[in-house]
């Protein structure tokens, strides 16, 4: 299986290692598979695997320079006892007509540790498959919830180090606790004086640095990334997809072959883009639904075709969806655009300095039926946490209620009866201060592990063991530098000669 880049030439390829190793590609395109795989798919088969054995197959299909041994062992590790449910992602029962996936059974309470769980164990594998010869270096911005699941998915993994670099301020009390808590030899986690953008900006600059790269080089370092345009951490995701099927056949709340609709949280668009890899596998999904918070740049495009960025960026209250440029859309596009890259690096360049770009008429159609699309308010968000509470007894998190609002608004205005499997991206634990408001009708007076107490307490329920564990972790003191000394720390903390 070869890989290239969604703007570079079809001849120009690597394999799924090196595609790995690499991250992004050099031209800024994304790495995509040169023949998508269309394996032989059983799904009834397919259904009565265990999470690991489902992971295994599919993680096959797309990354066959990895032994079955060597797959096995991943998935093995990344799906351990780490995870609080058996099933990795369980579906609920039906809640108001709808169900919900859970991908928040992980360490870090949140859907990103079921990616990055196992990027972190394909690139150590493939840093020596490939006999890099050099430790890689994780440097990742982010705004909360990327940068404890990367620190935890590459905890003491070896040759790896991962520098993380958030925003002074500027992520929720428990994930600052996450962050600062982790333990392990290769973890840093640095605050700076500026927002995510800022931070963002910053570590491309030092990522696209020609000199610093070499200097990196000749003490034996390279660069990679973790974020979610990394191809190691969106094929894991498409198993979520067949083990929800796969639950839904089981318990005979469907029958082989019967499409279901998925309903995505959408922010840099790679969940739902695995939700669309698993239709071209095979899956029968009917409709991905697109949900975006105020921030609905996807629901304007879906809408009209033209991906228009330049507009005001809300903090809303499910922060991991507050983003503009959603990344993994190009993946999409070139799919649509039957792999002419040229077309994909017009669109792109002309997002890039126009702010803008609009698809052509028979794109625009094909994409809207596949993916119908909306946004919640915060007030919606914060109506649909607790209309879905008082009806049926179920907590969701913002982020989930971003989706379950959009959910029922679709199927009001259109109808459609086929099954629904709502994603839910992350624990009510870990937003507990938007969670309690909207039960309550008022702010609590907690935050942080204050205020997932009060909540727990509230609900009259125990604290689950991953959400205990936030509790028993003491952090680290933080450590806040300016903008302009992150490329110096980083030197600093890999020790390099000039
Ligand atoms: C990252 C994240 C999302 C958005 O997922 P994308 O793959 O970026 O679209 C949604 N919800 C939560 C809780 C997240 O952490």
């Amino acid at each position: 299986m070869q890989y290239r880049s969604t703007r570079g030439n079809i001849k120009n390829t690597l394999n799924s290692a090196q595609a790995v190793i690499q991250g992004l590609a050099p031209d800024g395109g994304l790495y995509v598979p040169v023949a998508f795989p269309h394996p032989d798919v059983d799904l009834a088969q397919l259904s009565n695997l265990s999470y690991q054995e489902l992971a295994q197959v599919i993680l096959s299909w797309f990354f066959d320079d990895f032994t079955d041994e060597q797959l096995t062992t991943i998935v093995n590790q990344a799906y351990g006892d780490q995870w609080e449910d058996d099933a990795i992602a369980p579906v609920s029962a039906q809640h108001d007509g709808n169900y919900y996936l859970e991908l928040f059974h992980g360490p870090t309470l949140a859907f990103k540790d079921i990616a990055l769980q196992v990027l972190p164990r394909l690139m150590t594998k493939a840093v020596t498959l490939e006999h890099v010869g050099k430790d890689i270096i994780i440097l990742t911005a982010t705004s909360g919830d990327t940068g404890s699941a990367s620190m935890h998915g590459f905890s003491d993994q070896a040759n790896t180090q991962v520098i993380v670099f958030y925003p002074a301020g500027g992520v929720s009390p428990v994930q600052l606790k996450q962050m600062l808590s982790l333990r392990g030899q290769n973890l840093t986690a640095i605050a700076i004086e500026g927002n995510f953008d800022d931070a963002q900006t910053k570590v491309k600059e030092i990522f696209n640095n020609h000199d610093f790269g070499h200097r990196l080089a000749v003490n034996g370092y390279q660069f990679s990334s973790a974020n979610s345009m990394n191809i190691g951490r969106l094929i894991p995701q498409i198993v979520y997809y067949f083990a929800a099927y796969g639950q839904l056949v089981q318990r005979h709340a469907i029958t082989v072959g019967d499409q279901v609709n998925f309903a995505v949280p959408t922010g840099n668009f790679g969940d739902i883009l695995a939700g669309y890899y698993a239709q071209q596998l095979g899956l029968p999904i009917k409709h991905l639904i697109c949900a975006s918070n105020k921030n609905n740049v996807l629901t304007d495009f879906f809408k009209t075709g033209t991906y228009d960025r330049q507009r005001p960026f809300y903090l809303t209250n499910a922060p991991a969806m507050d983003i503009l440029v959603s990344s993994n859309l190009e993946r999409l596009l070139f799919d649509y655009y039957q792999g002419d890259a040229d077309a994909v690096t017009e669109l792109m360049d002309h997002l890039t300095q126009s702010g803008h770009y609009t698809v052509t008429a028979e794109v625009h159609d094909q994409l809207a039926q596949t993916f119908p699309a909306g946004f919640a308010t915060e007030a919606e968000v914060r109506a649909e946490i607790k209309r879905l509470y008082d009806q049926t007894g179920y907590l969701i998190d913002p982020h989930t209620a971003v989706a379950s609002h959009v959910t029922h608004q679709y199927q009001q205005a259109t109808n459609d009866q086929t099954p629904t499997v709502i994603i839910a991206t992350a624990s009510p634990a870990k937003f507990p201060e938007t969670v309690l408001t909207a039960l309550n009708g008022q702010a609590p007076t907690t935050t942080g592990l204050a205020a997932i107490q009060t909540l727990f307490d509230q609900l009259g329920q125990p604290l689950s063991p991953n959400v205990q564990s936030l509790f028993d972790q003491t952090p680290r003191p933080e450590q806040t530098i300016a903008t302009n000394e992150m490329e110096a720390k980083i030197a600093q903390l890999l020790k390099l000669d000039d």
